[in-house]
């Protein structure tokens, strides 16, 4: 038999392929040189007071270590930004978060703003956000944030109750509260969200309800409600092991909390579109549509305990603010740990943040893998479909009511490869001084 005799082909194709794939289009140009949408987040690790309930990586703000952390920020923006690092980045979002940001000198703030919008592709309608608490936000700094471009305020309110703000810890009182709203609406931010915690020990449905009613009366165009989490190594773990906190409400009576956040927010004109996060029509965050919607966009976070998802790489910084400087100091990137996604990685994460978001589009699924998620994750979307956990609207999946409660079990469920039973790198590190550290394990011991 010779070598040009087949069974299969009846001529041989002599075309010269040089590329791959050849379903070009006229209109697949525009897109050639598009730049990458994207976010940025900024991390500020220092506040007024540590919050008795808080498990992040932050500290009371002080002078010189307060300076010497910008300085390492503006270092690690600049390595990036003389690399060209973010070339070929649209930045439609920009969030300065922690921690407070507003206890920062508006001039400090404005400066790290500046930097990276003297650098950066940024888009001129890019929502720029940065985090307020009471105590440290003033009318003068909330002129100078305004002035400066920051154009939306996400101010951690908690609660309209001070015995609710007692429970937490938290430094500020309702009046304190009813100052900023002043100043947000004076200075003229229309588009604001606040920060509800509930399910706090001792607060009743009627204190919760009072709660939303009033942020909705504020005129907050968002509203992000989470449900108190007593994390361990914290202040209020340790008041609740000595028995100093109000009787805590049993988990039906938390669960039922719940479906009333999302009932009264929604009376209010607030619609659902995260697990944790409500607003008027429009007003949907762009940074929450970036980092964590379907299709998700890449994502640089400065600052210690930053995250970023940039290149297919996903990459955290250390959670150590002095391990952070220590390796910018060194002339080295502050990254603890990274990876780069496989394929199958990509597809998973496209479900495991979109779920956070409550309706994962297959059409954008398709458009960015070239298959149909049944094909990849036919089992787990027919498991969940099933058990009443997503359904189908039009094209998309949607969490259902059910979904919302187990979302990250839901989530959890679309984990490929060596993720799968891996737990999050942990960026919690204890708030806690040496003498409450020794009283939580006396405490702990004691109760074993
Ligand atoms: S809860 Fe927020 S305001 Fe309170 S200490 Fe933690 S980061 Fe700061």
């Amino acid at each position: 038999m010779s070598v040009s005799d087949s069974e299969i082909f009846t001529n041989k194709d002599n075309e010269f392929i040089a590329w791959y794939p050849n379903a070009l289009t006229p209109e697949g140009s525009a897109s050639v040189w598009k730049p990458r949408r994207a976010a940025y987040y900024v991390h500020i690790p220092f506040c007024t007071a540590i919050c008795d309930y808080c498990g992040f990586s932050v500290e009371k703000a002080k002078g010189a270590p307060t300076e010497r952390y910008l300085d390492s920020l503006r270092r690690e923006i600049e390595r990036y930004i003389k690399d060209g690092r973010l070339a070929n980045h649209r930045f439609e979002c920009g969030h300065f978060g922690g921690g407070t940001p507003s206890v920062l000198e508006a001039s400090q703030l404005l400066s790290i703003k500046k930097l990276l919008h003297d650098s950066l592709n940024i888009a001129p309608d890019a929502e720029i956000t940065a985090e307020v608490n009471p105590i440290s936000f003033t009318l003068e700094k909330a002129q100078a944030y305004y002035d400066g471009g920051i154009n939306r305020i996400s101010f951690g309110l908690q609660s309209f109750n001070d015995k609710v703000l007692k429970v937490l810890g938290r430094p500020h009182r309702v009046s304190d509260s009813e100052e900023i709203i002043k100043i947000i609406r004076q200075v003229g931010w229309t588009n604001y969200s606040l920060d509800i915690i509930y399910g706090v020990p001792g607060q009743t449905m009627e204190e919760l309800r009072e709660d939303l009613k009033r942020a909705a009366d504020t005129g907050s165009t968002h509203i992000s409600c989470f449900r108190l989490q007593v994390v361990p190594y914290t202040a209020l773990k340790l008041r609740e092991a000595a028995g100093q906190l109000p009787e805590q409400s049993p988990m039906e009576v938390l669960n039922e909390m719940d479906h009333v956040v999302a009932e009264a927010l929604a009376g209010y004109g607030y619609r659902q579109y995260g697990v944790f996060d409500f607003a008027k029509p429009g007003y949907e965050t762009v940074h929450n549509a970036i980092a964590f919607a379907a299709p998700q966009a890449d994502y640089i976070g400065f600052g210690n305990s930053a995250y970023s998802f940039i290149n297919q790489h996903v990459f955290v910084n250390y959670a150590q603010k002095e391990a952070y400087e220590k390796a910018i100091a060194e002339g080295k990137d502050p990254i603890a740990f990274a990876k780069k996604a496989n394929m199958q990685e990509m597809m998973s994460r496209y479900f495991v943040l979109g779920v956070k978001f409550l309706r994962v589009p297959r059409s954008g699924f398709i458009s960015e893998f070239g298959v149909e998620p049944e094909k990849i994750f036919g089992s787990v979307l027919e498991r969940l479909l099933n058990s009443g956990m997503l359904k189908r609207d039009g094209d998309d999946y949607v969490l259902t009511s059910k979904g919302r409660y187990y979302v990250n079990n839901v989530s959890k469920e679309f984990y490929v490869g060596e993720n799968v039973g891996k737990r999050q790198y942990l960026q919690f590190v204890s708030n806690l001084s040496p003498k409450q550290m020794q009283e939580y394990h006396q405490l702990h011991a004691a109760r074993r």
